[in-house]
């Protein structure tokens, strides 16, 4: 059971925590917890202040953290006898700040330095978790996780080391669940084989959870967020958005990219790998089922899970008729945005043309400029991609009429089917993404939608 930031981030929260996982003692859980919510930020904020000599800032930022941390602990704790998490405040106070003063004088690597201040978020919140659940009557045990996770040498976005890492999960773990307790570790950090404080990149702790999850051969992975898993739409488009209830892990991968950022593919990539369910629930709604993420989720009857879209995209078309039917076009294309590492989104050919999209152009200029010495360029901004998910949606026929049928009378600029078995892209004016999208949600999930399409603003 993995809980993000926000599912520990008061007192409130805790409580729901805590009820959730006493309600799943007889399944043996073992609870991965991010750091309480903004305090990750708070702690990389704290590091960038201290290396630019701003130390005493540094420190002064940290302390309404600490408080939250200390209602935490109040809340559950009235008597200061039985508050063991006082001195355990005390102990991390004292060595973010000298960690924060080796910064400001540069004494060790920063990159290590940097992680081994950011670890105290995830430190300190399955401390307090642990002692949260003990405080319930619940037999929790905060394990470091940095024994338990290897990885490189690369601070910051380190990769496990995943026999190691999986021999140490069984050893440490294996003991304590089959006397009962409940093992609570931190998601996100880990550490090096020389023991230094490594930490999975942000959002990393999803990724703990599944090395766990995989390593201890879980029966399922939960992850407790602050929504009801993968939704049909934006439910800030369609007020009838719904929860899906089953995604393969290809369909959820499409999803994740094209704006239902709730799992990121990789982080789950291990406990899908071992055919592990995933179910992505809510903690403030902890008795619905949320989305449960499979291998392989077959097809539902009408072949669409959701309709994911992204805004504030601009297409790209290069154009160059001395190309045709000589080879080297698409290589010299692409080697422009591989010089100038710009991700490019969807993409259209023909014969002497390609069309795609951009998401974020900050070297648009330099791109532009060197693809005129291959062909005719021309850039416009203010589209949005529309990205149509379902497993089955490549092999039906039929299916491609139906979704353009539906919205016949919106100009389309850009189509890309095929390439993934489970997913139609294409791209329309901003300004008519929202009636698209509602169009579409009202042909495939429903007959009485309710399309915001004027109060709603896509570009947030
Ligand atoms: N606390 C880390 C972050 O904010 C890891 C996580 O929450 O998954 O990126
Ligand atoms: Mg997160």
């Amino acid at each position: 059971m993995k809980f993000g930031g926000t599912s520990v981030g008061d007192v409130a929260a805790f409580e729901r925590v805590c009820g959730i996982v006493a309600n799943q003692l007889d399944r043996k859980p073992v609870v991965v917890t991010s750091a309480m919510t903004k305090v990750t930020d708070a702690l990389l904020a704290a590091f960038e202040m201290a290396r630019r000599d701003r130390l005493e800032d540094a420190v002064a930022s940290l302390e309404p953290h600490f408080e939250r941390h200390v209602e935490i602990t109040e809340a559950f704790f009235p008597s200061d006898a039985e508050n063991v998490f006082h001195n355990e405040l005390r102990l991390a106070r004292q060595e973010i700040k000298d960690l924060l003063t080796r910064a400001a004088r540069r004494s060790l690597p920063l990159q290590m330095l940097k992680d081994a201040i950011v670890s105290y978020g995830e430190q300190l919140s399955s401390r307090l978790l642990a002692e949260a659940l003990k405080s319930k009557g619940i037999r929790a045990r905060t394990v470091d996780s940095r024994r338990l996770i290897v990885t490189d040498d690369e601070f910051g976005a380190a990769q496990p080391i995943i026999d190691e890492t999986n021999e140490l999960v069984k050893i440490e773990l294996t003991p304590l669940i089959e006397d009962g307790e409940v093992p609570v570790l931190g998601g996100f950090i880990a550490a090096n084989r020389g023991g230094e404080t490594t930490t999975l990149g942000r959002g990393g702790s999803d990724y703990s959870a599944a090395i766990v999850a995989a390593a201890l051969g879980a029966a399922e992975l939960q992850i407790w967020t602050d929504v009801t898993g993968v939704m049909t739409c934006d439910p800030r488009v369609c007020s009838d958005a719904a929860t899906v209830p089953v995604l393969s892990y290809e369909e959820a991968a499409e999803l994740a990219y094209f704006g239902a950022k709730v799992l990121h593919p990789k982080t789950i990539k291990p406990a899908v790998d071992s055919a592990i369910p995933v179910r992505v629930c809510n903690t403030s709604e902890p008795e619905l089922t949320g989305t449960m993420v499979l291998a392989d989720s077959g097809e539902v009857p009408n072949k669409i899970k959701s309709i994911a879209h992204k805004s504030n995209i601009s297409i790209l078309r290069i154009t160059s008729a001395r190309m045709l039917g000589a080879y080297g076009f698409m290589s010299a294309v692409f080697q422009v945005f591989d010089r100038h590492r710009t991700v490019i989104d969807v993409i259209s050919t023909s014969e002497v043309s390609v069309a795609l999209t951009l998401d974020k152009p900050d070297n648009i200029d330099k791109v532009v400029e060197d693809l005129s010495r291959i062909g005719e360029v021309e850039v416009e901004g203010g589209y949005a991609v529309i990205c149509v998910v379902g497993e089955g949606l490549r092999a039906s026929t039929g299916l491609a009429a139906k979704i353009f049928n539906t919205i016949s009378d919106v100009h389309v600029e850009l189509v890309s089917h095929g390439a993934s078995a489970v997913n139609l892209t294409f791209v329309v004016r901003e300004s008519d993404a929202a009636a698209v999208i509602g169009k579409l949600h009202k042909a495939f999930f429903s007959e009485k939608v309710n399309a915001k399409s004027e109060s709603c603003d896509l570009t947030k």
